[in-house]
């Protein structure tokens, strides 16, 4: 299968043949030709997988020939949970389109935001945005989306647990109804399920799995247990595999200390690492 099989524009395969883009990954196999279609798509994809691609490739294609956007309007809109993962969609964005005559702008927190209401004042076709400061725009009449062709919400489930869900759904009411929109999420809580149910029409459904996670060596189990008997479950285990040497992960930094203050009362030399120290 190669980027030309999938129907693309030539200056857009040209652009991958050049950045070493051979074969389209699944995700890509199997997401270009849905967006080209024009149908709204849930993509269960986690980073890595090229999911970029997978939607930035035909959405260029769409917007290839078309009209430019209006004054302090956009063609499309991709929301994204932080600045870095925007950065990151916006840097694939001009490197794929890049023998195209698009505009593309980048729009997050954190930063000042006059360069940005400039950026918006002549129109861009493409806007990728944090929820956030997308809402600051808006509410300032920098950028209005009556106008938006095609909503992609990339990490969904991530800008679920920033709290971004209510910005998420008044942005998605200022679009136009006859949009086309496509979900990507590493997984599916019940609140994505609902916001794509509400707001996506007939999606179709792709889901990906990376390829392999584990090494053949790597042995995995799972222990159901209530929360107060971890500590002492992980102890034994570690006193089980005796002369072995052990990394035990933890959520948190704090559960990271609690976790070699335990074992170490427990009689097993241990020491934590993380960001704070
Ligand atoms: P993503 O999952 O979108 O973050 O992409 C992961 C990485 O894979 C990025 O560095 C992309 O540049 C790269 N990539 C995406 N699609 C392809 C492809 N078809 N061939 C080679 N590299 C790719």
């Amino acid at each position: 299968m190669s980027f030309n099989a999938l129907g693309l524009a030539e200056p857009i395969s040209r652009a991958l043949s050049e950045a070493g883009y051979t074969t389209p990954t699944p995700i890509q196999a199997q997401a270009i030709p849905v967006v080209l279609s024009g149908r709204d798509l849930i993509g269960i994809a986690q980073t890595g997988t090229g999911k970029t691609a997978a939607f930035a490739l035909p959405i260029l294609h769409r917007l290839a020939p078309g009209k430019k956007a209006a004054p302090k309007k956009a063609r499309v809109l991709i929301l994204a949970p932080t600045r870095e993962l925007s950065s990151q969609i916006a840097r694939s964005v001009k490197d794929y389109g890049r023998k195209l005559h698009l505009t593309s702008t980048v729009v997050v927190g954190g930063v000042s935001i006059r360069p940005q209401i400039k950026a918006l004042s002549t129109g861009v076709d493409i806007l990728i945005a944090t929820p956030g400061r997308l809402m600051d725009l808006i509410e300032q009449r920098a950028v209005s989306l009556n106008e938006i062709e095609v909503v992609v919400l990339d990490e969904a489930d991530q800008m679920l647990d920033i709290g971004f869900m209510p910005a998420i759904k008044r942005i998605l009411a200022m679009t136009p109804a006859k949009r086309q929109t496509l979900l990507f999420s590493a997984t599916m809580p019940k609140e994505i399920r609902q916001l794509s149910d509400r707001h996506l029409t007939d999606p179709i459904e792709i889901s990906v799995i990376p390829a392999k996670k584990t090494a053949d060596r790597v042995e995995h189990s799972v222990m159901h247990m209530q929360p107060g008997a971890k500590m002492g479950a992980l102890a034994s285990l570690i006193r089980d595999r005796k002369g072995e040497r052990v990394i035990v992960f933890t959520r948190t930094k704090r559960g990271a200390d609690k976790a070699a203050k335990r074992l170490e009362a427990d009689g097993i030399s241990a020491a934590a690492i993380h960001g704070n120290k």
